[in-house]
């Protein structure tokens, strides 16, 4: 797709600072953070928004949502719960879709957000 930075960040035509990359998805930090820990996952198929996605995305965004954990645990966020049962670190995942929902770059990403709890007094 032309003139969309994503897929010019996957077709490395412009630079990212990359954390992950494999046949379908890239990952990379968030060139804005919001957190101390912000990165998105994004697939190198130019797909606009979440709501473009059908049935046939399915195992796409399978693996999005299965690379986060995996991603947010080697970047210093990641979800542990102890053998007392107690819970720390964690993140949040997010699809931003369309104009109301603060959609920004309309190819497919999604944002993991993590650190020690940036989102404390939002929500
Ligand atoms: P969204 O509002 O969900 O579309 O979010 C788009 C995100 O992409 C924002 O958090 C931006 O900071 C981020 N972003 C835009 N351009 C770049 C870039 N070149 N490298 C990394 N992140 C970017
Ligand atoms: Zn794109």
């Amino acid at each position: 797709m032309e003139n969309c930075i994503f897929c010019k960040i996957a077709a490395k035509q412009i630079p990212s600072k990359a954390i992950y990359e494999d046949d379908d998805l890239i990952a990379f930090h968030d060139i804005n953070p919001a957190a101390p820990i912000h990165f998105l996952i994004v697939p190198k198929q130019h797909i606009a928004t979440l709501a473009d996605c059908s049935e046939a995305h399915a195992a796409l965004l399978g693996k999005m949502a299965l690379l986060a954990p995996r991603l947010a645990q080697e970047q210093g966020c990641g979800y542990q719960l102890n053998e007392q049962g107690h819970a720390s670190g964690g993140y949040k995942t997010i699809f931003n879709v369309g104009p109301d929902g603060g959609q920004e770059v309309y190819h497919l990403h999604m944002h993991v957000i993590g650190g020690p709890r940036p989102w404390r007094g939002q929500r």
